[in-house]
């Protein structure tokens, strides 16, 4: 099978897995779903905080130097038109003459494996296209009949306090989560002891009129993203720059994923302001696409707000008095796409006794279940008693699930699919020798272990 069958068929049973157990759903599905917005289910909302939290404490709690915020989505149309997204926030939009199926240019181009890039202008980039049109087919009709590419625009707007309808100056939805925090970077200095270098982090929902949402959750249109600015004394940013790479990198290998599954990829195409940037990419199934976006903005940022606002932006170094505006670096990572690659990096299929086993070996410290407790079976008192109370005393402990559904084989392999690291059973020698057994994911090895142990076992092995 080629690798690119492969990949699709990896990811159908991916979308599968996520809908069958609880991570995924599509959006309003029983109305026949809607384009480019996913819902997380028992197991997704779990495994979502999981990856939040993790972030969270690498980027804040373990930094003496970084504190976080959360901002409105809502925010004043000027930040919009000073950021430049107004004018330029945009990808290049084709449309299929023949089934008017619209697509990116620039992916298409790069689907032939031409170099091609969203930040292009409209000219350079039909220039480009109709040089290779003769490759390009439409994803979805196998057509080659394009329209001109043409800038779309991908900030949302609202009719948020527009009582007239009159269309003036529109309210978006944030497009990135970063400008809550440029706009808020003198209140910051202003009401903490931090000085430079220092950084503002924060996690929250952005919204982009992507052309085409696919590849599940991917690429949506309502997304979360986990972003980090650094402020830095201007000659200090490419030393700092290296350092939040390393850290960024070792980070995402902390939470589990494979090294071999991340590479670095640097921007040809720098936008006008930028040092440098670079992408860490992921080996989704669909081949290496951008996981996260580690850029060196220069001091473009704070520079165009303080002009557009009429502010002061400066900071003054304490020792010195010496006013200048910080350069800032930033980290930037979307939590669906950082949810993709830790199931599809943990997705494994395991032949077992002649059947096939489907396990998520997610690091269990990120796992939506820790521990399952499963009496061996069902409608029998003393072992379904035993089983909850150390129920009842593990869930002060760890995220733990009762069942006592199916046979004992079944509910293994349905732990085994959300990825819980430990499973307890409790059969008829239980309450004789006051013991269970334990069975691990991985190994699937069996451990006869005392109740009285199991806080402690846990606690040790999770
Ligand atoms: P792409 O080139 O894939 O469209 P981008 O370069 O526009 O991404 P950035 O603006 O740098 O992305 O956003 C930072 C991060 O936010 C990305 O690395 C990604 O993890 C996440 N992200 C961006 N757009 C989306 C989206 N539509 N859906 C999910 N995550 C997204």
């Amino acid at each position: 099978m080629s690798a690119e069958k492969n990949g699709q068929d990896l990811m159908k049973k991916i979308i599968s897995l996520c809908k069958r157990r609880g991570f995924v759903y599509p959006s309003s599905e029983i109305y026949g779903g809607f384009a480019g917005v996913y819902d997380f289910g028992p197991m997704g909302v779990e495994l979502a905080n999981n990856i939040k939290a993790h972030w969270w404490r690498v980027m804040v709690q373990n930094r003496s130097d970084i504190v976080g915020m959360d901002a409105g989505i809502f925010m004043n149309p000027k930040v919009w038109e000073a950021s430049g997204h107004v004018s330029g926030f945009s990808d290049p939009l084709v449309e299929c003459k023949n089934c008017h199926t619209r697509s990116r240019a620039d992916h298409l181009l790069e689907d032939v494996g031409v170099a091609a890039d969203e930040k292009m202008s409209d000219e350079e980039i039909n220039k480009i296209f109709s040089k290779n049109k003769d490759k390009i087919k439409c994803p979805k009709c196998g057509k080659q009949d394009f329209t001109d590419a043409k800038s779309f625009n991908l900030l949302v707007k609202s009719n948020l306090g527009d009582f007239t309808q009159s269309e003036a100056d529109p309210v978006y939805l944030r497009g990135e989560t970063c400008q809550g925090i440029y706009v808020n970077y003198k209140n910051v200095l202003d009401s903490t002891h931090l000085k430079l270098p220092f950084g503002i982090a924060q996690i929250g929902k952005a919204f982009r009129n992507e052309v085409t949402a696919r590849q599940f959750i991917f690429r949506t249109r309502e997304f979360e993203q986990m972003e980090m600015q650094y402020f830095t004394r201007p000659e200090n940013d490419m030393q700092e720059y290296e350092k939040l790479k390393e850290y960024r990198f070792n980070a995402l290998l902390d939470i589990g994923i494979k090294k071999e599954n991340l590479k670095w990829s640097k921007h040809e195409n720098l936008v006008f302001y930028a040092k440098e940037a670079y992408d860490i990419e992921f080996k989704y199934p669909f081949g290496w696409r951008e996981l996260e976006g580690i850029h060196a903005r220069g001091n473009y940022d704070l520079t165009q707000h303080s002009k557009a606002c009429g502010q002061d932006l400066d900071y003054q170094d304490p020792i010195t008095n010496e006013k200048f505006i910080p350069h800032i670096i930033e980290s930037s990572i979307g939590v669906g796409r950082l949810f993709l690659a830790v199931i599809a990096d943990a997705y494994e299929e395991e032949e077992v006794e002649g059947e096939m086993r489907v396990v998520l070996k997610i690091a269990p410290k990120i796992a939506p279940v820790k521990v399952a407790i499963l009496p061996l079976m069902k409608n029998k008192e003393e072992l379904t008693q035993k089983a909850k109370e150390i129920f009842e005393e593990l869930k002060m402990h760890f995220i733990c699930q009762y069942d006592e559904t199916q046979s004992i084989g079944k509910r293994y392999r349905r732990q085994d699919e959300i990825g819980t690291p430990y499973c307890v059973t409790i059969d008829f020698d239980s309450s004789k020798d006051n013991s269970v057994t334990v069975r691990d994911r991985d190994t699937m090895k069996q451990d006869r272990i005392k109740i009285d142990d199991l806080i402690n076992y846990f606690k040790n092995n999770l």
